[in-house]
């Protein structure tokens, strides 16, 4: 079954009388071990469709399942539980806590998840050393480059094993040759199977993914395999 299946989802902001059609009526299939990138320009849609699809948000009309689940109609407490689980966000952001270091950083989710210490610093450290950061384990966000900051962040959505990691805008705060690392280790992610969906309005970075989903006024534009990409399926 796929990961994620949208079906004619939609999404309607309401502001006093006025009402904004984000999304008219998406319909994606994604299955696991996928690279997808979701494009379009700024109000297409991108935001609203991550949203709902890392389940911090319900569609306003539509279906979407996630990993066999119904998710379109779940109250705020389930969806949370859900995306704890299923989802590892990372952020253009990078959005760590500025005391703690990376290792504690990286073993924040597994907190919420109920594992004891010992267990968590040990998750946390292949967390670390399979973006490449083992060494930096006992260093704090500011002693640490933008770069790797992001791979931080990067081992934080890895280390519960989720279904999916949804990146939004991840290279949005660093230069071209950093961004170009991150986008390295996200096809080093994807050759050993994980799924990953990345939003994003910069083409040169939505090409190493395998997929593009181009969004434009709320509709699905067009949607691409790469197929000298594509190492799955
Ligand atoms: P993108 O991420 O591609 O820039 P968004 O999903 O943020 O697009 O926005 C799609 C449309 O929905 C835009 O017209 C935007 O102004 C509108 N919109 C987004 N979020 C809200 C909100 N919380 N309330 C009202 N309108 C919104
Ligand atoms: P960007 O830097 O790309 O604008 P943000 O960090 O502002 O992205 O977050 C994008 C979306 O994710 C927003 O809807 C925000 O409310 C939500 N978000 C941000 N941080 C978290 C978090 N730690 N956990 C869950 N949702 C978050």
């Amino acid at each position: 079954p796929p990961v994620i299946q949208t079906t004619d989802i939609s999404k309607v902001y309401r502001m006093g009388t006025e009402e904004i059609h984000a999304l008219q009526s998406v319909s994606i299939t994604i299955q696991r071990g996928e690279y997808v990138a979701f494009m379009g320009p700024s109000g297409s849609g991108k935001s609203t469709l991550m949203n709902i699809v890392g389940c911090l948000d319900t569609p306003s009309g539509g279906q979407y399942i996630l990993n066999g689940k119904d998710v379109s109609n779940m109250t705020d407490n389930q969806l949370a539980e859900v995306r704890n689980k299923e989802i590892g966000f990372v952020f253009q952001s990078f959005n760590l806590l500025p005391r703690a270091t990376a290792l504690d950083n990286v073993a924040l989710p597994l907190i919420y998840a109920g594992y004891g210490k010992s267990e968590r610093q040990e998750m946390a450290r292949e967390a670390l050393r399979n973006v490449g950061l083992g060494e930096r384990a006992l260093h704090k966000p500011n002693e640490l480059s933008g770069g790797q900051r992001q791979r931080v962040a990067i081992a934080r959505a890895l280390v519960n094993s989720p279904s999916i990691i949804l990146a939004d805008e991840p290279t949005g705060a660093l230069d071209t040759r950093t961004s170009h690392e991150i986008m390295e280790l996200f096809e080093a992610l994807y050759v050993r199977g994980n799924t990953i969906i990345m939003v994003t309005h910069e083409e040169d970075i939505a090409r190493h993914a395998h997929r593009i989903v181009r969004l434009r006024d709320g509709l699905v534009e067009s949607d691409v395999v790469n197929h000298d990409l594509a190492t799955h399926q």
